[in-house]
């Protein structure tokens, strides 16, 4: 049976609850973009988000809260920890800790001894609890592995529709990136992922954040799989189009699809996924302006340089 697609509201938590009780899938609206949700206690739910996605076993999944004050209990906080979590959540940063004994299953982190946690800015948190849910959720971006995340209900369906039970539909994504991921232990913070919250931002907590070291084993797993990934080809930093190619632009002056007419990056990153969706198709040929690489320019960046080498 395709998946019921239900508006944002009570009616969907009471559903989403009845559903993740059972061990289903549904798919949820967060400010970054839409996640395909399952108990975090459940092995077997957790195993069926693998095979609903085909994501690669040794990726590991984030943990979502439904409460900040929640993350003691999965993980050791670092006090630099605790100072980004009163910072940034709820919101679209995600924090690896040194895991602890709990309830969750050893699945929700693909077995390491580190947790990727977050507590995402959605009404959703509160609708659960309300409907009588009450225990976190793993949540991978809703879409198919390797292709691109999914900003709009209608694209969680495309990828999803006949896989899963349930999508939220919360209208399109405010933020429209993924989450910036940050390992924190007793040695300091580490940047894994650019993401929604600019680098800069966070330095002003921690003051500046280490690379992972190149090939460090299982740094952040994920971030070797194929990603991101349009069927199209894509040439990055481009001026203008060149034979066969499709533009999108940047800032003012290009005719045609753009990201932000005004350069603006939080625009720009809102329409970035319905964009490469929108154009996407075998044997096209995309070209993309260039994007400044501050504040949310080097999440934008990030994902476009891998979704030219993703193919
Ligand atoms: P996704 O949910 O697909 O947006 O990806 C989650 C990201 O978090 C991936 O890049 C994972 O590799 C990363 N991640 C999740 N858990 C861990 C962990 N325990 N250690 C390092 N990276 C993690
Ligand atoms: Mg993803």
């Amino acid at each position: 049976m395709p998946a019921l697609t239900l508006k944002a509201g009570p009616d969907a938590y009471a559903r989403a609850a009845a559903l993740l009780s059972d061990g289903g899938l549904v798919a949820l609206p967060t400010e970054t973009v839409y996640g395909l949700a399952a108990d975090a206690r459940s092995d077997a739910a957790i195993r069926d988000i693998y095979t609903a996605k085909g994501r690669p076993s040794d990726n590991p999944l984030i943990t979502h809260l439904l409460r900040a004050e929640e993350a003691a209990r999965y993980a050791r906080i670092p006090d630099l920890a605790a100072k980004l979590t009163i910072r940034f959540w709820p919101g679209p940063l995600t924090l690896v800790l040194p895991r602890r004994d709990s309830d969750l299953a050893a699945r929700a982190s693909a077995g390491l001894g580190t947790i990727a946690l977050r507590c995402p800015d959605a009404p959703w948190r509160a609708g659960l609890v309300a409907a009588g849910w009450d225990a976190p959720l793993v949540m991978p971006s809703a879409n198919l592995s390797g292709h691109v995340s999914p900003t709009t209900a209608a694209h969680v369906f495309h990828d999803l529709g006949d896989r899963i039970d349930l999508i939220v539909d919360g209208g399109p994504c405010a933020r429209g990136v993924e989450s910036t991921v940050i390992r924190v232990d007793d040695d300091g913070a580490a940047l894994l992922r650019s993401g929604a919250v600019a680098r800069a931002d966070i330095e002003a907590v921690t003051s500046p954040l280490r690379e992972p070291a190149p090939g460090a084993p299982l740094a952040s797993p994920g971030m070797m799989h194929r990603h991101y990934a349009p069927q199209a080809s894509l040439r990055l930093n481009a001026k203008a189009a060149r034979d066969g190619e499709t533009l999108i632009g940047f800032g003012p002056g290009f005719a045609g699809p753009s990201l932000s007419g005004t350069g603006d990056l939080a625009e720009a990153a809102r329409n970035l996924y319905r964009l490469l969706r929108e154009l996407d198709g075998p044997g096209v040929k995309l070209a993309v302006a260039p994007i400044p690489g501050g504040g949310l320019g080097a999440a934008i960046n990030d994902r476009l340089q891998r979704a030219a080498r993703g193919r």
